[in-house]
């Protein structure tokens, strides 16, 4: 399909892609359909790539004792709640759940499927400069969100980079949509970002989970 949409004639345009690894879309934290979007979206960047200001490629880049990971816990199993504690303030947490290991550095989980890379050129994918930003390599700190751990007390440094870049319009993809896109995305809002979920170009974890987010609007490109 191509892009004509009006969101991209005001201001800037960012695309984030999330977390494109081989652990999301066939390895060990492997997300339903996560394997059918490559092609979606690799044919979207040959496509339409051009018609971006930035093209940001995220990776969750875990060590081996990463405190989301299951195996880091006495007693503990994949997909067993677990609530995150501010080391700060007790009194902030956010609860969620642990996982498999994952995109540990070093290992092919970790890597962003080829079938993407593979179309970066120089830097750039269609004239568009791209960028790839790590998130979650302190074994302390969970990230869903690109821009920020759970508890909000660290960020990376993405929200510098899309204000040096003046964009305004940010369009988020890739996986898991319940998880980094959905929290992404509503980083991305907070920070004052014109924001778009790519639906077609995601899935979700939770089958029965549905986006729904004021301010933030669903679109398929
Ligand atoms: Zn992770």
């Amino acid at each position: 399909m191509s892009l004509d949409s009006e969101q991209l004639k005001d201001g800037k345009s960012c695309l984030l892609i999330i977390d494109m690894q081989y652990d999301f879309i066939n390895g060990s934290l492997k997300v339903n359909g996560g394997e059918e979007i490559v092609p979606v979206i690799s044919d979207f960047l040959k496509k339409n790539g051009n018609q971006f200001d930035l093209i940001v490629f995220t990776k969750d880049d875990h060590p081996s004792n990463h405190i989301s990971f299951a195996s880091s816990h006495k007693d503990k199993k994949p997909f067993e709640e677990y609530a995150y504690v501010s080391e700060k303030d007790p009194n902030h947490t956010f609860k969620s759940c642990l996982w498999p290991d994952h995109c540990v550095v070093g290992t092919h989980g970790n890597e962003i499927h080829s079938d993407l890379t593979k179309l970066i050129d120089n830097g750039k994918i269609n004239n568009t400069k791209t960028l790839v930003v790590g998130k979650g390599m302190d074994p302390k700190r969970e990230y869903y969100s690109c821009f920020n751990d759970v508890l909000e007390e660290h960020n990376t440094d993405i929200l510098d980079v899309l204000k040096k870049e003046n964009i305004s319009n940010v369009f988020v993809c890739g996986l898991a949509y319940d998880y980094c896109v959905l929290n992404s995305a509503k980083s991305s809002k907070k920070f004052g970002f014109n924001t778009y979920v790519i639906d077609n170009m995601t899935r979700k974890i939770d089958p029965n989970w549905e986006f729904n987010e004021p301010g933030i609007e669903k679109i398929q490109m």
